[in-house]
């Protein structure tokens, strides 16, 4: 899609959105559907969890403190794509059992990851969103495979990925069909070692202006330091994040995976209530999801 209006940042350097994703080809925002649940909309969707699903007694107990401080969509991965073959790699399928049990128990739609095109049918069969990890955000025919899916999609930003290769990772999943992408920005890296990635809010007010998708951030992956968790999640919302991920942990210290960013269920239910004000101070409100 050609411009000519060269104060629009895609025409700067070089940069061309494509058209699927971009704003001027569907100017009116894009809703995710997630049950009752409009990510995109009006009301800002926070989802939180655990990185990585470890037991039973861990799902449960977390899953109940993120919805009773009012969380709306379970997070937690089964498989997980972790920088050493040594780590926790998670519990497969048993962890996907684990997140049917939780979402019977709780009532909250789930989100994990999906890592291998040969996985895709298995996860899709017991999630409500499929997540694509940063690592894997340039992974095509991982795109392709979820593109052909009719279930929606939380792609996170590459680590070293541009807003334009961002924009055009999500492009490849809607043109095979699916429209329901949920874009996450969960921090780049950059030359500064005192956080775990840059955490690149600009992104959030870039995105919305260049395509109609929905975007959230990730916090927790975006510092890696459970104390800065608060901040930067009150400064996304502010900026106009149509929701949050966060790692949330009924016992922090003991995780297996992400601990030191994880909140605990206190630290959580303290930020609802300032997330709640900020919203509100922006014109919005956390989505209140009720379950029947
Ligand atoms: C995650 O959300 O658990 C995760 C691994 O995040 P990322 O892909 O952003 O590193
Ligand atoms: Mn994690």
């Amino acid at each position: 899609m050609e411009s000519t209006d060269y104060n629009d940042p895609a025409m700067m350097g070089g940069s061309s959105i494509p058209v699927r994703v971009n704003r001027k080809s569907k100017p009116e925002p894009t809703f995710v559907k997630v049950n009752e649940i409009l990510v995109g909309s009006s009301e800002v969707v926070i989802i939180a969890g655990p990185c990585s699903v470890e037991n039973r007694e861990q799902l449960m107990e977390t899953a109940k403190a993120v919805k009773s401080a009012g969380g709306v969509i379970l997070r937690g991965g089964a498989f997980k794509p972790r920088s050493s073959p040594y780590n926790f790699q998670g519990l497969g399928e048993e962890g996907l059992k684990l997140l049917m049990e939780a979402r019977k128990e709780t009532g909250l739609p789930i989100v994990t990851e999906v890592m291998d095109t040969r996985l895709v049918e298995l996860v899709a069969g017991y999630a409500d969103i499929l997540q694509i990890g940063s690592r894997n955000m340039q992974n095509y025919p991982l795109l392709k495979e979820v593109g052909m899916l009719r279930k929606p999609v939380l792609l996170k930003r590459g680590m070293m990925a541009s807003i334009e290769e961002f924009l055009l990772a999500a492009e490849y999943i809607l043109n095979q069909g699916n429209d329901q992408v949920i874009l996450c920005e969960r921090g780049i890296r950059t030359f500064e070692p005192s956080t775990r990635n840059t955490l690149d809010l600009s992104a959030v007010p870039m995105l919305k202006h260049l395509t109609h998708l929905p975007v959230i951030v990730d916090p927790s992956h975006g510092t890696g330091h459970r104390w800065m968790v608060p901040s930067m999640a009150k400064a996304a919302v502010a900026a106009g994040a149509d929701g949050l991920i966060m790692e949330v942990h009924y016992k922090p210290e003991e995780a297996l995976c992400d601990g030191q960013q994880s909140l605990s269920p206190d630290e959580f239910t303290r930020l609802m209530a300032d997330l709640k004000k900020i919203a509100q101070a922006v014109g919005r409100e956390l989505c209140q999801y009720e379950i029947a």
